[in-house]
């Protein structure tokens, strides 16, 4: 406490005593837009439909910082789904924008949106999406291959990976032989393996019982803690709620809520 009240104090003699004050709160401001991991400024996506148009997103302003643990809740066609496909670089804005990780969502080239996704971004599906005749070894190793990695690096990474998910001795299964929880877990290593900046899971339970959700819930939020992962989460799932530290509710394609809660498991220390 006293060394934070140090610090505060020597920083503002140092703004003060180079008479910079507007110049630092501007850099500060600066940094801090920097800082943003995502950042959207009324960000709209409108789809077709007969004469009209559907707002599937309708001037959404978020922001998120790195290694956050956050999820869009929110009613079926609230614009959970659009929001992560945006900001995955899936799919455009038809207005407004989207920075994520410092790159433009609406300027980027097909080539440039895939070199994003391929490099930072890691996506878990409710339906896993594994690839049926490669075995889970080679379903992981695929997100890896656009990278220019050597064989020994790839094999290295993907064994990592699906340490992480617990699922090492399953490296030569087929999809078909495991359980919804261990192709979920094989979805995760998938996302995981290229220790993207970002991933983003879109209802990642919805096919789950409860136990296997709170596993993959569980190895999420431990992929989170100790490699800083962001996770954010589209879901209505409350079994995903309890584990947010931050929950966006979403209505109509707008942000009605943005809550944020204190980390799970961490007492707080005498405030
Ligand atoms: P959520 O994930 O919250 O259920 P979505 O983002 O999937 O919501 O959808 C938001 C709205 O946009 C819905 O009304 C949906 O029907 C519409 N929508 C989503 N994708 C498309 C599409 N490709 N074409 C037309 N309408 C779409
Ligand atoms: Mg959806």
């Amino acid at each position: 406490m006293q060394e934070k009240g140090f610090r505060s104090w020597l920083f503002l003699i140092i703004e003060n005593f180079y008479g910079q004050n507007s110049a630092s709160k501007h850099e500060r401001e600066v940094t801090m837009e920097n800082s943003f991991l995502i950042k959207t400024k009324d960000l709209v996506k409108t789809y077709p439909m007969g004469q009209t148009k559907i707002f599937a997103l309708n001037g959404v302003n978020l922001n998120f910082m790195p290694g956050e643990f956050a999820g869009l809740v929110g009613p079926s066609g609230s614009g959970k789904t659009t929001f992560l496909n945006v900001v995955g670089s899936l799919d455009s804005p038809t207005e407004g924008s989207a920075v994520v990780m410092g790159k433009k969502i609406e300027d980027l080239s097909h080539k440039q949106a895939a070199w994003l996704r391929n490099r930072n971004i890691g996506f878990i599906f409710q339906t896993f999406n594994l690839l049926p005749v490669y075995t889970v070894y080679e379903n992981v190793e695929f997100a890896l291959l656009l990278l220019k990695l050597s064989p020994k690096e790839r094999k290295d990474k993907v064994m990592k990976a699906l340490e992480w998910v617990k699922l090492a001795d399953r490296a030569k299964s087929k999809p078909a032989q495991l359980s919804g929880g261990q192709s979920q877990r094989v979805a995760v290593a998938r996302a995981i393996v290229k220790e993207p900046s970002i991933i983003l899971a879109d209802e990642p339970t919805a096919n789950l019982d409860a136990e296997n959700s709170f596993n993959i819930l569980d190895t999420m939020e431990e992929l989170n803690r100790e490699l800083g992962t962001t996770f954010i989460f589209a879901t209505h799932d409350g079994k995903v709620i309890k584990y947010l530290r931050r929950k966006i509710t979403l209505v109509d394609g707008k942000v009605a809520k943005d809550e944020v809660f204190e980390p799970k498991n961490v007492k707080g220390e005498g405030q």
